[in-house]
């Protein structure tokens, strides 16, 4: 009913220009989700989230740790429709999608939450703070039913694209929350 509701909406702008709402993926009892920031160019045309280069790196960072986004992985994005030119969400925006993603934590109370990225991150925790402040500990998310789960906060497979010497840390974070 979710995903329906999310492939129909038009609760902010971002409708208007999508080719395809983007729900989220993976496993139906997942241990872990995975959260980034908003569609990207492929992710509005195939209506899935993190494909192309930066999809497969993250298969390959979860594999590296026995995940799989198949069997123990749910993967969305605080933002559903792709903003033009994958500029930043607007306030009104987060505010209108952000309780669709908290609804998906809610109903499928994962153990962990890996979230991507400054943007996401920072909505998902509420902070103000840069990445290399927010890794390296775990975080606190209260889900709308009062459970607590444990957020990591990592770089986004884009951004590890574009700095693979980055990758070194992104391992420390998947341990971290492989461990935590
Ligand atoms: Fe609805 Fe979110 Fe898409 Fe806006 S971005 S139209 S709130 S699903």
């Amino acid at each position: 009913q979710l995903r329906e509701q999310v492939l129909a909406c038009t609760a902010c702008g971002l409708c208007q220009g999508r080719k395809h709402a983007v729900f989220g993926d993976g496993a139906q009892t997942a241990r872990w989700m995975v959260v980034g920031e908003a569609p990207g160019q492929e992710e509005d045309r195939s209506g899935l989230p993190f494909v192309g280069r930066s999809g497969r790196l993250l298969d390959a960072m979860l594999a590296a740790v026995g995940m799989s986004r198949e069997r123990d992985v749910f993967i969305a994005n605080v933002i559903k429709c792709r903003p033009p030119g994958n500029r930043n969400p607007k306030p009104e925006e987060i505010a209108a999608c952000g309780p669709y993603l908290m609804r998906q934590i809610t109903l499928l109370r994962p153990e962990r939450i890996l979230v991507l990225g400054r943007f996401a991150a920072q909505t998902l925790l509420g902070v103000d703070a840069s990445i290399a402040n927010l890794r390296g500990r775990l975080h606190q998310l209260k889900a709308d039913d009062g459970r607590e789960i444990p957020v990591v906060v990592s770089y986004h497979p884009a951004y590890l694209l574009r700095s693979p010497s980055e990758k070194a840390r992104a391992w420390q974070d998947l341990r971290l929350a492989a461990k935590g």
